[in-house]
């Protein structure tokens, strides 16, 4: 045995299965226990697994938009009939709270349906505008599917996060060959299998496990394009490893989210949406709060309010627990660390402080008065702490709140200035009077700037991420004036640029 980066164990050889794989395990972290054994596909099985996906996209892509869409919502109710069972597994791999695993898969419930019922609508074929030159046309636009997808998921959101691109791209038309976490491998395969009960008949969607090789194996094996959700250090990686092959690829990473309070909002939301997106899942949530702003006038109240609410938070095991362990080892000593250079730096905890972590469980710490250049500012935590700055006002806010490298998500208190405010926020999805509200939308398209990564998962967009635009013109008489042709005469053009100077040039 051998253990991997992210402290999980990986168990060679003598536990292989029949054909010699090795196989690694899955952990509770809560308790230690093993969930679950899998097996480490090399780069020959992900590639035979994109070469059995080929034909089953070519035959899913031929079944049409309205018979995906029956295939799509028969998984639906599948998902929503056994979601207690996919919950408690969620929760196995995760550790998190029962009621966030379900809460995680009324989401992904929502939006594979929003997929389904809109896919035609949005990339289904349609007229457009020929335009002055090429009246005598028709054109037409629709958006076909690229062929088989990779996706490659993180584990802080097992199914809802992934979810995003593979339902998505089904909808398209498209196969998908998903390569979940190492922490959360069992979860991949759940949702695979139960995808197989509605579509038997070729692996439309399927599932290799394994470690970074198996991800990295995924970006090479000649699938068409690659959507990619973790850390903005993988993401890079992957994308220099799709750049090998030129294959497309949606980068969907870390965030520093900042919540804004203005002074005349309403506090007490304020610091409950504050707490709810800081805490919740234990911190570990791309678009969760990391930094507040607050302006000044307002400052100690909400400090108050927040400081009350969190008293009560407890993280642990148990089913009523408000948040669970830290799901990945390794990411105890990046919030230690962060912790302890704020409050070596002039920083005070206002809640919790050095003691509380306590691996695998975090305690809620509030930090304030922060240095902007420290590591709980400026780096993703990933883990419940906030940083709550007080600010002069809403500029100083907006110049805060833009000040690192990410643009994932973030958030607005105020009651007059939310929709202005949000505007100057460099973020891909901005909430005005709460928080994460924007993920739990279908229509709105998910992503980020910066090193948040770019392409959109969710609504339109997220739909034509995982097609091509194919353009048409169809003739349909012959043009009084027909300048593509080596027959057009001297006139023809002079003509044009006649008609062009009437038209356009005054
Ligand atoms: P990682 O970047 O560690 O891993 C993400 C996925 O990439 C895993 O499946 C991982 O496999 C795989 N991987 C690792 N190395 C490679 C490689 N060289 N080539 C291809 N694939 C590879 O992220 P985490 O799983 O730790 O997830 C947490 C991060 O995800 C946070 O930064 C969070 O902000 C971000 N995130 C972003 C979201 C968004 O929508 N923007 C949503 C949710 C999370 P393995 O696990 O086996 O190493």
């Amino acid at each position: 045995m051998s253990p991997t980066a992210q402290g999980r164990t990986v168990i060679r050889g003598d536990t292989a299965d029949e054909d010699g794989t090795d196989t690694f395990v899955s952990i509770d972290p809560r308790t230690g226990e093993v969930v679950g054994t899998h097996p480490v596909h090399g780069p020959a099985k992900v590639a035979a697994t994109v070469r059995a996906a080929r034909p089953a996209g070519a035959w899913w892509a031929g079944l049409g938009f309205a018979e995906r869409a029956r295939r799509l919502t028969a998984w639906r109710r599948l998902l929503v009939g056994r979601l207690d069972e996919f919950a408690a597994l969620i929760c196995a791999e995760t550790g998190k709270p029962l009621d966030d695993a379900r809460l995680e898969l009324v989401m992904v419930v929502d939006h594979l349906h929003w997929a389904a019922h809109n896919a035609e609508r949005v990339l289904g074929r349609r007229r457009v505008p020929t335009g002055l030159l090429m009246y005598n046309h028709v054109a037409t636009l629709e958006y076909l599917p690229l062929g088989v997808v990779g996706v490659i998921g993180p584990w802080n959101y097992p199914a809802f996060t992934p979810m995003g691109s593979i339902a998505y791209a089904l909808a398209a038309g498209n196969a998908v060959v998903f390569k979940p976490s190492e922490l959360t491998p069992g979860v991949g395969e759940w949702l695979a299998a139960s995808f197989a009960e509605v579509v038997p008949e070729h692996p439309v969607f399927t599932v290799v496990t394994g470690f970074g090789d198996t991800g990295a194996a995924l970006c090479r094996s000649g699938v068409d394009k690659v959507a990619f959700t973790g850390s903005t250090a993988t993401g890079r990686r992957v994308m220099a490893t799709c750049a090998e092959t030129l294959t497309p690829v949606l980068v969907e990473c870390g965030g520093k989210d900042a919540l804004i309070v203005d002074g005349d909002a309403d506090l007490d939301a304020a610091a409950d949406a504050a707490l709810w997106g800081a805490m919740s899942n234990a911190g570990q949530t791309c678009v969760g709060v990391e930094r507040v702003y607050v302006v000044e006038p307002v400052a100690d109240r909400f400090v108050e309010l927040l400081v009350a609410k969190a008293a009560g938070l407890r993280p642990g095991g148990e089913p009523g627990a408000d948040l669970g362990p830290i799901t990945m080892p390794a990411q105890v000593d990046v919030i230690r660390r962060h912790v302890r250079e704020a409050l070596d730096r002039g920083a005070r905890a206002v809640v919790g402080g050095r003691d509380s972590v306590r691996p695998p469980y975090v305690e809620p710490v509030v930090l304030v008065d922060v240095p902007e250049d420290a590591p709980a500012v400026a780096e993703e935590t990933f883990g419940p702490v906030v940083v709550v700055n007080r600010v002069s006002d809403v500029d100083e806010a907006v110049r805060r709140a833009n000040g690192t490298g990410y643009g994932l998500g973030g958030a607005v208190f105020s009651r007059a200035r939310g929709a202005e405010l949000a505007r100057r926020l460099r973020a891909g999805m901005v909430a005005v009077n709460s928080v994460l509200s924007f993920v739990a939308v279908p229509a709105l398209p998910f992503g980020g700037v910066g090193d948040s990564g770019f392409g959109r998962i969710h609504g339109d967009d997220g739909l034509r991420e995982f097609t091509r635009a194919q353009a048409v013109t169809r003739r349909r008489f012959a043009a009084l004036l027909h300048p593509m042709t080596f027959d057009r005469g001297s006139r023809t053009v002079r003509r044009l640029v006649r008609l062009i100077r009437l038209r356009y040039g005054r």
